[in-house]
């Protein structure tokens, strides 16, 4: 698969007074949305939105996911699902993961928010709120098949089995649970929560199933059930570590280079003179560090910026506004005539920025800051 280009901009772009600028492709989110609905097969391809869409704005990107074809969103929070609810358009179902606290259900129907429901407690609410209402009020209905998060259990489930005007009111538009292992094909756990999921749900009304986020969609039609939810794969991270990423990259960091100097043999560089050039360096100080989310423990294990092909490792410590790096494999020439380098890009994915600091794709992505300048690209016709 090719990735969809991010144009770079050469010299003295457009935010001279950030010190580092976020570019979003929305075209690169439409294409991942497009090929994960085309992974899905009959199965409708839901979007996960929740925490501002991973990080990337989820003002500018469920409505390009609408575009795309999504009819159906996933929020985690009732605050997030009303934020949500200006920028799609009504008829487009929103789920909120996390379901009503109580106190909150009327809200929920205010703002045409489905709820899933997690709990006997919740399904009680719900219920109740149908009973005042007087109308059935449609909800999805999460059962914990093995990961021991959310959803009812199967004790639960028995009761509701043998008491059904516990659901009397609820309109059961959806029977969920969700993976715990989806990201590693050959685990046990995913066929086990799979076949629990069938046998929970036979016991509950009759409704559209619904099990795999974007992990699970690669592992094949008898995990898509009637609807699947990714989340991280619209936003390019791999569904799988051992495999090939069959997702567009979406997002590209760019950091700017405020100072450059040589040092000799010995310097040391940062906080706790951590590194220390064993001979002279050339080195640049980049304007972003820890406090625009890119995590302290990214100087580890390979952490590095790119310029072109030129590999640009981190020295010692990041601080809180800025990154040092190794640049004297660049000649002074090339240097002179740039501002920027990559810290996310061509060279180094997400996922990639994620193993230097120990963590996941999900974490860098949701982390990355406020601070500096960001740009959406457009879709490309
Ligand atoms: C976050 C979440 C998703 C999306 O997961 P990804 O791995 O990002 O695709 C789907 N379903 C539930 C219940 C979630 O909490």
């Amino acid at each position: 698969m090719t990735n969809l280009p991010f144009p770079t901009p050469a010299t003295g772009w457009a935010a001279p007074g950030a010190g580092a600028m976020l570019e979003i492709s929305l075209g690169a989110i439409a294409a991942n949305y497009r090929l994960l609905n085309a992974r899905a097969g009959q199965a409708t391809c839901a979007a996960v939105v929740k925490a501002d869409a991973y990080g990337l704005g989820a003002h500018k990107v469920a409505p390009v996911l609408e575009q795309a074809g999504a009819k159906v969103f996933f929020v985690a929070h009732l605050e997030e699902g009303i934020r949500l609810r200006a920028h799609v358009s009504p008829t487009a179902k929103i789920f909120v993961l996390h379901g009503p606290m109580p106190g909150t259900e009327q809200e929920f129907t205010r703002h045409a928010l489905l709820p899933v429901l997690n709990s006997m407690e919740q399904i009680a609410g719900w219920h109740a709120h149908a009973t005042q209402t007087q109308q059935a009020l449609p909800a999805a209905i999460q059962v914990d098949t093995g990961m021991s998060r959310f959803g009812l259990s199967e004790a639960d489930v028995a009761i509701l089995a043998a008491t059904p005007a516990l659901l009397e009111g609820i309109d059961t538009r959806l029977v969920m649970s969700h993976l715990a292992c989806a990201d590693t094909p050959d685990n046990p756990a995913n066929a086990m929560q799979r076949d629990r999921l069938r046998a929970m749900a036979a016991l509950l009304p009759a409704a559209p199933l619904a099990l795999s986020a974007s992990s699970g969609i690669f592992l094949g039609p008898d995990y898509h059930f009637d609807l699947v939810r990714p989340g991280a794969a619209l936003y390019g991270l791999a569904p799988n570590a051992d495999a090939p990423n069959p997702l567009h990259p979406t997002v590209r960091l760019q950091a700017r280079i405020v100072q450059r100097r040589t040092i000799g043999a010995g310097n040391g560089v940062g906080y706790g003179l951590t590194w220390r050039a064993s001979g002279p360096k050339r080195i640049a100080t980049l304007g972003i560090g820890y406090a625009d989310g890119f995590l302290r423990q990214g100087a580890n294990n390979g952490g590095c910026a790119w310029l072109d092909s030129y590999r640009l490792p981190i020295l010692g410590r990041i601080s809180m506004d800025s990154t040092t790096i190794d640049v004297s494999d660049v000649p002074e020439s090339v240097l002179d005539q740039i501002t920027h380098v990559d810290m996310i890009g061509p060279h180094r994915s997400v996922d990639d920025v994620a193993h230097s600091a120990g963590t996941i794709g999900y974490e860098v992505l949701t982390a990355l800051g406020s601070r500096f300048h960001r740009a959406y690209l457009p879709q490309v016709a």
